[in-house]
């Protein structure tokens, strides 16, 4: 019996938040004031995490942070994660391992989590042009590392390979078009991701928003598109040039939220559940394993937990209220 909210959505999707520390200090994201808050826990502790998830349902993995590669031992511990098996009748099958990272110490680290277990990559790239990116990430000469790691992921075979980048109005929209000339050039799907209220500084507001029908409008420009049937609990839409050459996604949680059919919680890096984004509280999993808690509680504490997974989020509206996080300090 899958592990299910009272809304019916079906919990199949994991994210793991493994550092809340972070080398970049991207524009829509962080201050650069603030660091790591919130601290993280040793591998062990993810691990039976998910044990306990993978018993309840769970098929699918996402490492991220902050910057998951930072935290050192992380290929042991994907490769601990492709030992854990998805029950079913034959004996089980392995998990889907993915990872989102800025790319950054990507080129050295692609073959060794492939060779670990890790299927999939997703890097995070806001510009494809050195001087925009360093504007963005405020990170002098972060550029060539990222083109670097995504080149190093293609060649150890991390496939398919997404690019994902945040617009934010008056730093990047004139990116959409050199993003889908990218897409085609470098083999790689680009979706781009409608920024959400979970910076630090709180400098959101709709107008900064670059939304789906204004990137399809200018992406259309340089050439057609035609859309690509996606299964509903994708959350992305889905676009190939009329060619046939490159791929794009839009990520569009602001302007056509996907909530009714959520399949995610996450477990931020000191061990807390947050059943949404948007949260305003999260949920002590790791304060339950200090107290001695069997698998059996655990896995209680946890369907407990779900029941509570809000509908859906209150962006933009007047009753919206802030997540007690911000992104960085959750896991995206
Ligand atoms: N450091 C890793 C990275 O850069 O991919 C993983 C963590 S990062 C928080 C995960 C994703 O969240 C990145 O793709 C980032 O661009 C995205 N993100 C961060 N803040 C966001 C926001 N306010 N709205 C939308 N996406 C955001």
């Amino acid at each position: 019996m899958p592990l299910t909210d009272k809304f019916g959505r079906a919990i199949t999707d994991l994210r793991i938040s493994i550092t809340d520390r972070c080398n970049y200090k991207c524009v829509y994201c962080r201050t650069g004031n603030e660091g790591a808050l919130y601290g993280d826990l040793p591998f062990e502790d993810y691990l039976r995490m998910t044990r306990v998830l993978v018993g309840m349902g769970v098929t699918k993995i996402r490492l991220t942070g902050g910057e998951p590669l930072l935290r050192k031992g992380v290929v042991e511990f994907v490769r601990d994660l492709g030992k854990l098996r998805v029950p079913n009748q034959n004996g089980g099958e392995p998990l889907d391992i993915a990872l989102t990272t800025n790319g950054h110490l990507l080129a050295d680290l692609a073959q060794p989590l492939k060779a670990a277990g890790l299927t999939r990559v997703t890097v995070s790239m806001d510009a494809v042009d050195p001087d925009r990116f360093a504007r963005i990430t405020r990170v002098p000469n972060g550029y060539d590392h990222v083109l670097a790691g995504i080149r190093a992921a293609r060649r150890a075979g991390l496939w398919p390979l997404k690019v994902n980048c945040v617009l934010m109005r008056g730093f990047n929209e004139d990116q959409i078009i050199p993003f889908g000339m990218f897409a085609r050039e470098e083999g790689v799907t680009v979706r781009f991701i409608e920024f959400m209220p979970l910076e630090e500084g709180r400098t959101w507001s709709p107008t900064t928003v670059v939304m789906l029908d204004e990137i399809l409008a200018r992406m259309a420009e340089y050439r057609p598109l035609v859309e690509i049937p996606h299964a509903r609990s994708e959350t992305a839409r889905r676009y190939r040039f009329d060619d046939g050459v490159g791929e794009i996604g839009i990520i569009a949680p602001v302007s056509h939220p996907f909530c009714g059919h959520c399949s995610r919680i996450r477990i931020t890096s000191d061990g807390k559940i947050r059943t949404c984004l948007f949260s305003v509280w999260d949920h002590d999993l790791h304060a339950q394993m200090l107290r001695g808690d069997s698998d059996k509680e655990l896995a209680d504490f946890i369907c407990e937990v779900v029941q509570k997974k809000e509908e859906r989020h209150h962006i933009g509206e007047p009753d919206f209220v802030p997540a007690s996080r911000t992104m960085v300090h959750i896991g995206g």
